[in-house]
C-alpha cells in the first residue's frame, strides 16, 4: 500500500519578474504584462516606480494582479520606469513582509528587487551576516540578495555591488532591480530561470517570459544570458558580466510545464517543444488506443503531437474549469477528490467505451493522476493508458520549484509498475531522458529533478 503525505498534487510554480525603462506610464504596461505572467504566481504581486523626483512608490498585496491593482492604485504609480514581481512562495511563508518588490535604503539611496529562484546557499550566508549583526525582516532569500547588493552600493556602485552579490550566490535566480532611475537586471550563472529584453516606445522591457513583451506588443530584443547583469539608464543598454562560468541549465520543468506556450525560452518555443515531446512520447512508447486525450492545459500541446505521429484522433476528453481557484486546498482526502471534480470534468460521450491514450506533462505525488483516470473510468472509459512527456519525476527540486521533499514524490521510491497501480491506469510510459534533450534542441537543461544530477551544490539542503 503506497502512502503519500497530504498535500496538493501540482508543482507550483516559482515567481515571475518585470522591468520597464523609460515608457510612459509605466505601471499600466506593468500591470498588463504582470496579468501575462500570473500563471507563474498568484499568491501576491506588486509594482514599484521610479517617479519623475526619483522617488520610490510601492504598491503590493496577497491576491491576483487585478485584485490588487484596482484603476485607481495605478494613477498613484506615475513614471516612467518600474519593476513588477507575481509570486508564488517557496522557500519562505507567504507573510506581507515577503511579498515583493522589496524596498531597501543604503547609503547608495533607495532601491527596489524583485526576484525569481531560490539560493541554495543563503542559509549559509545569511547565519554568517547574522552573527555579524546583521538584521533581517523577512524570510526570503530574496531580502538577503538585496542586503548583500546595499551593503556595497555606496562604495562600489550599483554594477559592481549587483556583480558582487550575485558571485557570492549560488542557484538560480533572475532578478530585477530599480536604483536611482536605472533598471538593472541579472541571471545566475547557470541560467535556470528565463529572463528576456524587448524594446518598446522608445525604452525597454524585460520579463520572466516573452509572452510579456507580446502582450506589451514590444520587439523581443534578446534573452540576457546566464551569468550577465544588464544595465539600462540614460545612456542605453550596457551589459556585464558576472562570472564566466560555461554551463547552461534552464530548467526543464520551465519548457514542460511551468511557460505558456506562447513563449519562446532561449530560441525553443514551448509549444514546440511540447509538441515534440508528444512526437517522441509515441515514437517511444506507441500504444493502441481509439483517441488521444491530453489533461488540460499544459498537457495539449503534447498531447498534439502525439496524436499527428500515431495518427490517432486527438480528442476533448476532459474540460478544465477555469474559475476554480489554482490555491483550492482541499483539508480532508474527501475533499480533494471534491477539488479535482471540480477542476476537471470528462465528456462522457467523448470518452464511453474507448480506449484512451491519456497524455499528461508529469506525475509529482500520483494522487491527481490517480483521481482523472478514475474520473475517465467513471465516465464509461474502457482503457486508460497514461503516458508521460517527461521522465519520472523522483527528485525534489532546490531550485524554486515547490516540490518539498523526496517522501512526496511518488517516483522517489517507487517503479513505474507500482506508480501505474496506484493511479490504476491499463499502462504507464515515461519519456526518456535523451528525447526530453532531442525535444528541446539543445544540448544542457537542468533535469536534476528526473536524474538527480543537481548542476549544484546543494550546502546540506534535504533530499
Ligand atoms: S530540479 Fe527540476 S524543477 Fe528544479 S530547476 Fe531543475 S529541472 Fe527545474
Amino acid at each position: 500500500m503506497l502512502k503519500f503525505r497530504d498535500s496538493y498534487d501540482e508543482l507550483h510554480e516559482e515567481c515571475g519578474v518585470l522591468g520597464i525603462y523609460g515608457v510612459d506610464g509605466a505601471s499600466r504596461h506593468a500591470f498588463v504584462a504582470l496579468e501575462a505572467i500570473q500563471h507563474r504566481g498568484q499568491q501576491a504581486c506588486g509594482i514599484a516606480v521610479c517617479g519623475p523626483d526619483r522617488r520610490l512608490r510601492i504598491h503590493k498585496g496577497a491576491g491576483l494582479v487585478k485584485d490588487v491593482f484596482p484603476d485607481d492604485s495605478l494613477s498613484q504609480l506615475q513614471g516612467d520606469s518600474c519593476i513588477g514581481h507575481v509570486r508564488y512562495p517557496t522557500t519562505a511563508v507567504g507573510g506581507r513582509e515577503n511579498i515583493q518588490p522589496f524596498s531597501i535604503t543604503c547609503s547608495a539611496g533607495t532601491f527596489a528587487f524583485a526576484h525569481n529562484g531560490n539560493i541554495v546557499n543563503a542559509d549559509v550566508i545569511k547565519s554568517s551576516l547574522e552573527s555579524q549583526g546583521h538584521l533581517f525582516q523577512s524570510t526570503s532569500d530574496s531580502e538577503l540578495f538585496a542586503h548583500l547588493i546595499g551593503m556595497k552600493a555606496g562604495a562600489e556602485g550599483w554594477e559592481q555591488s549587483i556583480m558582487s552579490a550575485a558571485n557570492l550566490l549560488d542557484g538560480a535566480f533572475s532578478t530585477v532591480i530599480l536604483a536611482q532611475g536605472a533598471l538593472y537586471a541579472c541571471r545566475d550563472k547557470y541560467g535556470f530561470r528565463p529572463l528576456s529584453i524587448g524594446r518598446l516606445a522608445g525604452g525597454y522591457v524585460v520579463a520572466s517570459e516573452t509572452c510579456a513583451l507580446d502582450a506589451l506588443g514590444a520587439e523581443f530584443l534578446r534573452d540576457i544570458d546566464p551569468g550577465e547583469l544588464v544595465a539600462i539608464g540614460p545612456e542605453g543598454l550596457k551589459s556585464y558580466r558576472h562570472s564566466h562560468h560555461s554551463g547552461r541549465y534552464m530548467c526543464a520543468m520551465e519548457y514542460i510545464y511551468f511557460a505558456r506556450p506562447d513563449s519562446d525560452i532561449e530560441g525553443c518555443n514551448v509549444h514546440a517543444f511540447r509538441k515534440r515531446t508528444g512526437r517522441l512520447l509515441f515514437e517511444e512508447h506507441p500504444v493502441r488506443a481509439d483517441i488521444v486525450v491530453g489533461v488540460p492545459d499544459s498537457s495539449i500541446s503534447a498531447a498534439m503531437g502525439y496524436s499527428e505521429a500515431s495518427h490517432i484522433p486527438l480528442e476533448r476528453g476532459l474540460l478544465k474549469n477555469i474559475y476554480v481557484a489554482r490555491t483550492f486546498i482541499q483539508p480532508a482526502q474527501s475533499m480533494r477528490d471534491l477539488g479535482v471534480r471540480m477542476k476537471m470534468s470528462p465528456i462522457r460521450s467523448v470518452v464511453e467505451g474507448k480506449s484512451i491514450a491519456l497524455i499528461d506533462d508529469s506525475i509529482v505525488r500520483g494522487t491527481t493522476s490517480r483521481q482523472i483516470v478514475r474520473l475517465l473510468r467513471d465516465a464509461g472509459a474502457r482503457e486508460v493508458h497514461m503516458l508521460i512527456a517527461s521522465p519520472k519525476y523522483a527528485w525534489p527540486c532546490f531550485y524554486g520549484i515547490d516540490t518539498g521533499t523526496s517522501d512526496q514524490l511518488i517516483g522517489a521510491d517507487h517503479d513505474e509498475e507500482e506508480i501505474c497501480g496506484f493511479i490504476g491506469a491499463d499502462s504507464l510510459h515515461y519519456l526518456s531522458a535523451q528525447a526530453l534533450l532531442k525535444a528541446s534542441c539543445r544540448t544542457t537543461l537542468c533535469t536534476a529533478c528526473f536524474t538527480g544530477n543537481y548542476p549544484t551544490a546543494l550546502y546540506g539542503q534535504e533530499q
